[in-house]
């Protein structure tokens, strides 16, 4: 096993991903493409499901966050598991509602919605809109009353908490533009005005502090500064919140360095202080409802490419140019995220070749991993980039007019293409 039980070696000295050769994946599918170990990804959405009804409640239900991995299979998948859904954009809803995603099962976020996302919402009848803002609060009760309709929703509240994590995926701060926060009083006033909308139920709140954390410190912070609040609300106007949803954010382990997360506990700890904190601001308790992305499908997914170019500048350093990049995986030009990175055609030999991998792309940046260590390539070698399953193929660009690689679906010993590569006639579809 290489970080997680999806990665092992073979006898050839091959990685292998979900039990499959990777090399002769890279010879059948091509290169660049993205794998999916399927049956991993249902494992850790039954884990979800699971410890959810067992410590925080029989209707307490996880919510795939689609932003992490969107296509229609998926969504099929996530369904076929019992789980919610999170959906950020009416992009991410049609593909839901292609796979025949029933509707009533999603949440939909945002922090600027449009008039027309709003209508698209209504007119697919999903189940919870998240409402970011006072002006789409009034917008979509004035929007939902000329449609005869009598949305459910939640509130966006910002608990005002730092995870400790990368400023760009920290999102429960005071300053940010999701949201509406406990410590202005905007909070407070914004539920106010959600109770006096005609048109609109309110189920209960949703606050999300960020991603990639590894504590559950956070999510407690979170949660008792969550009830507090509730307590407040109901002393101050008798409502009571049915729903609270905590958003997503668990860490996964992309690199040795990382710890391994036991996801079963941290639910079984988060559970007992929600009791505990319950009890101590005396409100009933809610159905909780988290909204996991990463720690679903980061784990189980990998990108393999071919080697081009391998070039050593004495003095300074050595770069393997792979036939992918920023184009199909962004994270290290976003936000420096570190990879384990692998010569899958020789996973067995010493990592012992230090290099900077980097893509295709004409652009300096475009890097997937610096001063990391592997069997030494050579032109034609399959490069494995593990734990890719999110944040990348959804953040996919064409960046150079370089096609998207496919997404391949493995499970029981099969490979199956879930998502075709793009062609370069796909690249030019859309001009007129
Ligand atoms: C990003 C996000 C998620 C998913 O976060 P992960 O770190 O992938 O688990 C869930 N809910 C909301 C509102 C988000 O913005």
């Amino acid at each position: 096993m290489i970080l997680h039980p999806t990665y092992d070696i073979n006898e050839a000295g091959h990685l292998t991903v979900a039990g499959l050769d990777a090399v002769e994946l890279a010879r059948e599918f091509g290169t660049p493409v993205y794998l999916l170990d399927t049956d991993a990804v249902r494992a850790q959405c039954r884990l979800y499901r699971e410890a959810f009804r067992e410590y925080f409640g029989e209707s307490s239900l996880p919510a795939f966050a689609g932003k992490a991995l969107c296509y229609k299979g998926l969504y099929s998948l996530v369904a076929e598991e019992g789980l919610l859904a999170d959906c950020v954009s009416p992009g991410e809803i049609f593909t839901a509602k292609s796979a025949g995603f029933p509707m009533e099962r999603i949440f939909f976020h945002g922090n600027n919605k449009t008039d027309d996302d709003l209508r698209f919402a209504l007119e697919s009848g999903v189940g919870h809109i998240v409402v970011d803002g006072e002006d789409e609060l009034f917008a979509l009760d004035r929007i939902a009353g000329e449609m005869g309709k009598n949305p459910r929703i939640l509130l966006r509240i910002t608990p005002g908490i730092d995870p400790h994590t990368h400023r760009k995926i920290s999102t429960g701060n005071v300053d940010s533009k999701f949201g509406m926060a406990i410590a202005t009083g905007q909070a407070h006033a914004f539920v106010k005005e959600a109770l006096g909308c005609a048109s609109l139920t309110l189920d209960g709140f949703h606050c999300h502090v960020g991603s990639q954390i590894f504590d559950t410190e956070p999510f407690e912070d979170a949660c008792d500064i969550m009830l507090s609040f509730m307590a407040q609300i109901r002393a101050d106007t008798g409502y009571e919140a049915e729903i609270l949803n905590l958003g997503g954010g668990f860490g996964v382990r992309y690199t040795e360095e990382d710890p391994a997360v036991d996801y079963r506990d941290n639910i079984r700890r988060l559970g007992s202080e929600i009791d505990r904190m319950c009890a101590m601001h005396g409100v009933r308790k809610p159905t909780v409802i988290m909204e996991p992305g990463r720690s679903i499908v980061a784990a189980a997914g990998c990108t393999l490419y071919t080697c081009g170019t391998v070039k050593s500048i004495p003095g300074f350093r050595s770069y393997v140019s792979i036939d992918g990049g920023m184009p199909d995986n962004p994270r290290y030009t976003l936000y420096q995220s570190r990879y384990t990175v692998l010569n899958a055609s020789h996973a067995a030999d010493p990592a012992d070749f230090v290099c900077t991998v980097a893509g295709r792309c004409c652009e300096s940046g475009d890097l997937i991993a610096e001063g990391i260590s592997l069997a030494k390539p050579s032109r034609g070698d399959v490069i494995a980039v593990l734990v890719t399953g999110a944040y990348n193929y959804s953040m996919a660009s064409h960046y150079n007019r370089i096609p998207k690689p496919p997404v391949v679906e493995l499970s029981g010993g099969k490979a199956r293409v879930a998502v075709r590569r793009e062609t370069y006639a796909d690249l030019c579809a859309m001009d007129q």
